[in-house]
């Protein structure tokens, strides 16, 4: 199956910094429209989130389930699909394989779903997350400016839009 992965903070929602409320998440306008339009290209949507809040004691796996269950609520009443959410609770001294930019959460849906990499795409907010499609063989990727600051002009990604809601311009 041909995947888009999609980073969370910064790019379906609004990144506060180690957000664990639901209270604290707040949609990015048009991501509910962008991602019915990413289904109906025949992609089926992912979504890889390093949450190291978890790791340094900030908050639990089970405050992340909250969050993540609300969310997938939501989503579903706007008739998007999610098919997997993989997070990495680890903190960056831990040295995991599955934060980003390593690749663990992309290869763990590859091994569940076989996924075609020349089709698929990464959508991020930092240059970390291009990192993780590149280290992983997908070259399509896209980086969304309403998150985190970025360097436009040393970026490895193949688009830089203002946010998630003008995907259909590159996506096609
Ligand atoms: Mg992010
Ligand atoms: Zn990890």
């Amino acid at each position: 199956m041909k995947v888009v992965f999609i980073d969370r903070d910064g790019v379906i929602n609004k990144d506060v910094g180690y957000l664990d409320k639901i209270e604290d998440f707040q949609f990015i306008d048009g991501v509910f429209t962008s991602f019915r339009y990413l289904q109906s290209l025949g992609f089926s949507l992912v979504i890889i989130t390093n949450q190291s809040g978890i790791g340094r004691g900030y908050f639990s796996d089970y405050d992340f389930h909250v969050v993540n269950n609300w969310m997938l609520d939501k989503f579903s009443h706007e008739n998007v699909n999610i098919l997997d959410v993989l997070y990495c609770p680890h903190k960056p001294l831990d040295l995991c394989t599955c934060r980003k930019p390593n690749t663990g959460m992309l290869e763990t849906i590859n091994k569940k779903y076989n996924i075609i990499k020349k089709e698929s795409w990464l959508i991020g907010d930092k240059e970390s997350d291009i990192d993780t499609a590149i280290n992983f063989g997908i070259t399509n990727t896209v980086l969304v400016e309403s998150g985190q600051e970025i360097d436009k002009k040393n970026s490895k990604a193949n688009f830089i839009l203002p946010s998630i809601k003008f995907i259909d311009s590159c996506i096609t």
